[in-house]
């Protein structure tokens, strides 16, 4: 498969966003996925990237991407650096991207990477996610990559009136819920988008402890 191929698969499963396909089309999935792999770095389904962890699959990118419902110019921050593969999408939509990645390595190989691709314009940290990036906060759209037992309280407060924020929770393996977290009017909305597997949210629980959830 190639990135037109990749494409049409993802057009097949219902995404029709133009800006959305156009962005998939651009961004080379084979430079973010580990050299042994890029045969399959177009195939619809996530691949390992090291360190345990993984480069999301390409339609969960896309559906992400489009629920997220934001615009050209708006602040976006993204929990899950990872491969850097979600977040050259966002930059490729002309969102202003704030990513945050918890692993030195990949935080570093990201950078370098889509530094490398000409992507110069994202702004990366090193750091725990569960606590967002609140210097740059409020946020038109916020995208959480890996699963937390619960919604981060840190995360809903970082997010902008009619802003949406898109992510997964539950316990690690297979046994998550993606959710669609809206703020209308002031007030927190919820929409289940379907069942989803995503690696978990590491989270030192250092400040705030009262989160903390038998394993
Ligand atoms: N969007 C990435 C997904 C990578 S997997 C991609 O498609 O490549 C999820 C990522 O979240 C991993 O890189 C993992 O290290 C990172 N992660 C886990 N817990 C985190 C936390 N508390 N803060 C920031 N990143 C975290």
């Amino acid at each position: 498969m190639d990135a037109e191929a990749m494409v049409n698969v993802i057009r097949s499963r219902g995404m029709h966003d133009a800006a959305l396909l156009s962005a998939l089309r651009a961004v080379p999935r084979k430079h973010f996925v580990p050299k042994a792999l890029r045969d399959y770095a177009y195939n619809d389904y996530p691949l390992s990237i090291g360190l345990g962890q993984t480069i999301s699959q390409p339609y969960m990118v896309a559906l992400m991407t489009a629920r997220l419902e934001v615009s050209p110019g708006e602040k976006v921050l993204e929990i899950g650096t990872g491969s850097g593969y979600q977040t050259a999408i966002l930059a490729e939509l002309g969102l202003e991207v704030y990513t945050v990645e918890v692993l030195p390595e990949l935080h570093a190989q990201a950078r370098e990477r889509l530094t490398a691709l000409g992507y110069e314009k994202i702004h990366f940290r090193l750091g725990d996610g569960y606590q967002g990036w609140p210097e740059h906060a409020l946020y038109a759209g916020i995208i959480v990559t890996a699963a937390p037992r619960q919604i981060p309280p840190p995360l809903l407060a970082q997010l902008a009136e009619g802003g949406n924020m898109i992510i997964p929770t539950g316990p690690p393996g297979r046994h998550q819920i993606l959710w669609k977290v809206m703020r209308v009017s002031g007030e927190i909305k919820k929409i289940r988008l379907g069942d989803v597997a995503f690696v978990p949210l590491v989270h030192s629980n250092t400040s705030t402890s009262n989160e903390r959830l038998p394993d």
